[in-house]
């Protein structure tokens, strides 16, 4: 017997990856940063702590300003969520009344959530080399939505074409999912005032050292936001808890130490990328905080649980096209170093 709606029977959800023990294992696996937040970031949630008998606040002021100012907006055209995964959530729940499409090799919740929402989703097939081909979407209906950087890949679209997308199709909506845009390319938060169809969604998980505190955004023109905003007060207004408000306000007060991590990963990625390279793997050019690699003759599979078994956890998806690859998180130098040395012994081994 179930008490569960019917209609929630088919759910296949979300698969969060497995938490691992940090004192003896590498953890390469959710593309979080390998560094701790600043010291005054951790400061700033002992503070908070003492506020806890009092609800938060509902406009999350101390960190909507500064954001906003940071990303050269108006304070009406930022909408702060749960994670992002709560801001892409209220965006498949209202937003994609004629359906939406995004590409077959992409952020795993997106199909999630269009089944929890019961929307019609169309999936578009990335081209051979993972990009993606916007002209496959001009035929279709509804929202279009994909990540960029895109994840797994790391592959990054350029600005022009998704800006011709937009011209295209002023009446349907594009949700730019910018979850790693601090590890390379260039946000399209700047165009929001041109496109009234555009809405980019962001997160303090990978670039601010946040995962744990469960900070997102969107931004987009006030109507949009005004869109947001109906439906987080029709389900939970107070969705940024006091101890989040206080980290983030403060993270944003610690714009050096993050441009400092950002720079770190971003050497440690080339530095990786150049390694792999060097073994035999063929990769994507990834630009976000993770790489998406391959070695020709061992299989996805096997190089999975072989790193696994001497405790250095990598992301392996079972799905037909990517099911050869590893992605993997750029993590410390040291870690970076203790993964090569790892896959070089199960290289040797396969192939004496
Ligand atoms: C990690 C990730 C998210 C979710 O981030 P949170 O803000 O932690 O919920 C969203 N989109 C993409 C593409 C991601 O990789």
């Amino acid at each position: 017997m179930t008490f569960l709606h019917q209609k929630y029977h088919s759910l296949t959800p979300y698969t969060p990856v497995e938490q691992v023990d940090e004192q003896t294992c590498i953890k390469l696996n959710t593309n979080e940063s390998p560094y701790p937040p600043a010291p005054s970031v951790q400061t700033a949630a002992a503070h908070a702590a003492q506020h806890l008998n009092r609800y938060s606040d509902i406009s999350a002021e101390a960190v909507a300003k500064p954001l906003a100012v940071y990303l050269g907006i108006d304070q009406d055209q930022l909408f702060l969520g749960n994670g992002s995964d709560e801001v892409l959530s209220y965006i498949f729940q209202g937003f994609t009344e004629k359906g939406v499409a995004f590409p077959d090799v992409t952020y795993g919740f997106y199909q999630v959530y269009s089944a929890l929402y019961q929307v019609d989703a169309t999936v578009v097939p990335l081209k051979e080399d993972f990009s993606i081909a916007l002209t496959d979407y001009d035929s279709l209906e509804g929202t279009v939505i994909f990540a960029n950087p895109n994840a797994p890949t790391g592959v990054y679209q350029e600005q022009k074409d998704i800006c011709a997308f937009l011209e295209r199709h002023p009446d349907r909506l594009v949700i730019v999912d910018e979850a790693y845009i601090d590890f390379g390319g260039s946000s399209m938060v700047s165009l929001i005032d041109q496109y009234q169809n555009l809405l980019v969604v962001g997160t303090f998980s990978k670039s601010r050292q946040l995962a744990g505190a469960r900070l997102g955004f969107a931004v987009a023109n006030k109507e949009l936001i005004q869109d947001l905003n109906r439906l987080r007060f029709s389900l939970n207004p107070y969705n940024i808890n006091s101890l989040t408000q206080a980290v983030g306000a403060a993270v944003l007060q610690e714009q050096g130490y993050v441009d400092e991590k950002i720079q770190a990963t971003i050497q440690v990625r080339e530095w990786s990328k150049q390694a792999l390279t060097k073994l035999g793997f063929e990769q994507t050019d990834s630009l976000g905080n993770f790489l998406f690699a391959r070695y020709p003759k061992i299989s996805g599979e096997y190089l999975y649980q072989s790193l696994r078994e001497q405790n250095i956890f990598v992301r392996w998806f079972d799905q037909p096209r990517t099911k050869e690859y590893l992605r993997i998180t750029v993590g410390t130098k040291e870690q970076m170093e203790r993964l090569m040395a790892a896959l070089t012994a199960i290289i040797e081994e396969v192939n004496p």
